[in-house]
């Protein structure tokens, strides 16, 4: 008998036929609607496979029902939407796709920055509105990138590649981790500075560190209170990280210029949250690796694990070893 698999959304078509070469593959069809809890439920007690994205919540009770399930493989790097410990406890490999979605990541996340500092969609709107009835020297103007400061606080691999942008655009990088890369300082030309130094200096402060209970609530009040008034924070990270109700008042009292968001703590965000009714809020519905090439290539590097832990081998990028 074959393996069974379920995906919980629509994926690139190669990747499902890879799966369906030697599995009985199910997938949820509705692009617009994530799967439903219950039936998540039912799939997950007959499941081999479970193929999930980062907006399926897989905790510790929905794994208790999995008797036969092998392997969760999340199709994002970022796996906190997955209890890890109740996971490991029931022998299940949790595979996440590291790695080949970091340049598209920092392409998005050096986008949102531009965008936010020179304001580009609040212009786009203004001209679209019928607002632009003359050209003045102070129209829209907004912050520079070049010689400025960009403070990095998670400096992995899509950090790094954000930081390679940067240097190109003339930028002083500097960064904070809870170790220092002292490769990564050479070979790119960057600087570990503590947290507080680089809140109290950096003139884009980007966040890239994974959610987890470490980092939930990183950024608050106390942050913002010590970052310079014009700078920007960009977070293409996960919206838990930074404390939302602080950042809308630090934008409000004006204790920093701007803010550029790929991820909310909910997501969809709803649309009467605060955050969305600042012109300097530049918004995205969390599409940091969203190409066409990179959510292919990531679909394949998930069905691959997936194959592999369903086969009994060890998969290539298992978060639970
Ligand atoms: P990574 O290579 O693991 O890098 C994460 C970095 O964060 C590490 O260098 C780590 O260094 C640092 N870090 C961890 N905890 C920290 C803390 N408490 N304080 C300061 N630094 C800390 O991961 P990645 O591939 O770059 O991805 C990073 C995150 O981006 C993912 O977890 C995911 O949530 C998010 N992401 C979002 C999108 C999107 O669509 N918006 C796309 C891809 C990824 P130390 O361990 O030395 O501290």
């Amino acid at each position: 008998m074959k393996p069974k698999v379920f995906i919980t959304r629509q994926i690139p078509e190669a990747a499902i036929r890879k799966l369906e070469e030697t599995c009985e593959v199910a997938v949820w069809k509705y692009e617009d609607i994530p799967v439903p809890r219950d039936v998540l439920e039912k799939e997950i007690t007959e499941a081999h496979g479970l193929f999930c994205m980062l907006t399926d919540s897989i905790d510790a009770a929905l794994i208790q029902k999995a008797n036969k399930l092998k392997v969760i493989s999340n199709l994002a790097v970022g796996y906190n939407n997955i209890d890890i410990e109740a996971a490991s406890e029931k022998g299940i490999k949790v595979t996440n796709t590291p790695g080949v979605l970091t340049e598209t990541t920092a392409d998005l996340t050096f986008a949102l920055l531009m965008a936010t500092a020179r304001r580009i969609t609040e212009a786009s709107d203004f001209l679209r509105a019928g607002d632009w009835k003359t050209w003045s020297p102070m129209l829209l103007t907004g912050q520079d990138i070049y010689n400025r400061t960009l403070g990095i606080i998670g400096l992995g691999r899509i950090g790094e590649a954000i930081a390679r942008r940067a240097i190109g655009f003339n930028m002083n990088v500097v960064y904070h981790n809870r170790s220092r890369k002292p490769e990564a300082e050479e070979s790119i030309g960057l600087t570990y500075v503590s947290m507080d130094e680089l809140l109290q200096t950096s003139d884009y402060v980007c966040i890239m560190t994974p959610y987890t209970n470490e980092t939930k609530n990183l950024i608050h009040a106390e942050h913002f209170k010590m970052m310079k008034e014009n700078a920007i924070l960009i977070n293409t990270a996960r919206g838990g990280i930074v404390n939302e109700k602080d950042l809308y008042d630090a934008l409000i009292n004006g204790e920093i210029w701007a803010a550029g968001l790929d991820v909310f703590e909910e997501e969809p965000v709803p649309l009467d949250h605060p955050l969305l009714t600042l012109p300097n809020v530049v918004t995205l519905p969390h599409i940091g690796s969203a190409s066409i090439s990179t959510r292919s290539i990531m679909a394949e590097v998930a069905a691959s694990d997936l194959l592999k832990a369903v086969n009994g081998e060890t998969p290539v990028h298992l978060v639970n070893p």
